[in-house]
């Protein structure tokens, strides 16, 4: 038996990747923690690339993101201020212009679900307590991929995730090439400086196990998204970030069995990007602990399917 840090099992018999780990899904989990408030803090552009933060900071901050979202009282001012049109400038340019590339209709729906199951969990609520915070179905999904430390054939997975992803929520993504940004737990979703005047888009990031020491346990990836909440309108996810391990992923791409480990790693970590916690069902995607699920299974789809029905909100 082999526990992660969450102390899930493993059982020892599950076949280990190529490089001999058993991979294991991402901790990033806020399941069972209690949702604290906390104040929305204005997040100052930076110019400046950013350094890696350890990885503990980094898992944090990926939570606290999460959590920053669900403060459905928290105020975005800057975007209130526009649509009142009281012509004031902003205190800060922490937001962008609101409504970029937002159209009156969703862009896509998701396919009817053949099998509808209980077995998914969301990572955020709107203040109902049970609807998902969502990604804006009104606009697509931005995502740029960091290249340093990608492995052979691993942009083309990401590309395919994120294509499986789309048909399972009838999100659209676009994808906007390499970026020079390095993954942070301080990652600020607005960056004017360095993709102008909209959110940034989700960074994926294939990270070394110096930058985020968790790979070293045998994590392969985390995911996870940054929501916004304008006065009078549900939150819905702005931007987010993916960091999938370098190493183990180019061990698990040398082979067809590795590979299918290796997308299926992808679509569990885009599951979390797009609004997805995770179950205890082991008949999942989303269950915690690599299992011989390989793709997204009846309750993932189900859940999917809510996250691809979100509000639109022209007003972020
Ligand atoms: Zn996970």
């Amino acid at each position: 038996m082999v526990r992660d840090g969450a102390g899930h099992g493993v059982p020892s018999g599950l076949r280990t990747s190529p490089t001999g780990r058993v991979p294991q899904w991402v901790l990033d989990e806020a399941a069972g923690r209690p949702l604290a408030p906390a104040p929305w803090r204005a997040w100052e552009p930076s110019g400046q690339p950013t350094r890696p933060r350890g990885p503990r900071r980094l898992r944090r901050a990926i939570t606290l993101t999460l959590l920053l979202g669900l403060v459905g009282t928290v105020a975005v001012v800057d975007p209130l201020d526009r649509l009142a049109g009281r012509g004031a400038a902003p205190a800060s340019a922490s937001v962008p212009t609101p409504g970029f590339e937002a159209a009156d209709a969703p862009l896509g729906t998701p396919p009817p679900v053949p099998v509808q199951s209980g077995a998914h969990a969301f990572a955020a609520h709107q203040a109902d307590g049970t609807s998902p915070v969502a990604y804006d179905p009104c606009r697509p999904i931005h995502y740029a991929i960091r290249p340093e430390h990608a492995p052979a054939g691993g942009d083309a997975l990401v590309h395919e995730g994120f294509a499986r992803l789309s048909d399972a929520t009838g999100l659209q993504f676009v994808f906007d090439g390499p970026t020079d940004e390095w993954p942070s737990g301080d990652r600020a979703p607005f960056q004017p400086d360095r993709y102008g005047d909209r959110w940034a888009p989700v960074l994926v990031s294939w990270g070394t196990e110096s930058e985020v020491p968790e790979f070293v346990t045998g994590i392969v990836g985390q995911a996870g998204s940054t929501a916004m909440s304008p006065p009078g309108s549900p939150a819905v996810f702005v931007t987010g970030a993916v960091d999938l391990d370098a190493a183990a992923f180019s061990g698990m791409l040398a082979d067809e069995a590795g590979a299918a480990w290796a997308r299926a790693v992808v679509l569990h970590e885009l599951g979390h990007l797009v609004g997805l916690d995770h179950v205890a069902d082991p008949g999942q995607l989303l269950y915690p602990t690599s299992s011989t699920v390989l793709d997204y299974a009846p309750g993932d789809l189900t859940g999917l399917a809510a996250l691809g029905r979100g509000e639109c909100v022209p007003e972020l």
